[in-house]
């Protein structure tokens, strides 16, 4: 693997080594449906470049970091629930993070309480 971490999964999902459900793209991220989604709408967006969260992404590659919020847009649109969609990065694993490749998680399709448990 070219520039990924060897036991990251999103970064085998990048080089296409797994596959994903891909919904959007772009040079620098790539959109998929989650395995396990929590609303009708639930995509993961995540850069192409590895970073353990987006905040440190956004550190390391503001440009990566920007492009990830874009397609979150591209995302909400496409799937028709841009009047009401929720972002979320789950950061650190008390926060519930269980994939340690920086991803929004966008979510829509249904009424979404606040807040979040
Ligand atoms: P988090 O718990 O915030 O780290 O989110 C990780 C997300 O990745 C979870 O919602 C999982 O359901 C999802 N996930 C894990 N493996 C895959 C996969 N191979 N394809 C799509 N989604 C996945």
């Amino acid at each position: 693997m070219a520039d990924g971490d060897a036991d990251c999964l999103f970064c085998k999902i990048v080089a296409g080594e797994i596959p994903a459900d891909v919904v959007e793209e772009s040079d620098l991220s790539i959109a998929f449906r989650d395995l396990d989604p929590k609303a009708p709408t639930h995509v993961l967006v995540i850069p192409r470049r590895h970073s353990a969260t987006l905040p440190e992404l956004a550190a390391d590659d503001p440009a990566s970091a920007a492009d990830v919020l874009l397609l979150t847009r591209l995302v909400a649109q496409a799937d028709g629930v841009e009047a009401g969609y929720r972002v979320v990065f789950n950061n650190g694993a008390e926060a519930g993070q269980s994939v340690f490749h920086a991803h929004a998680h966008v979510l829509g399709g249904r009424t979404l309480t606040w807040p979040p448990g």
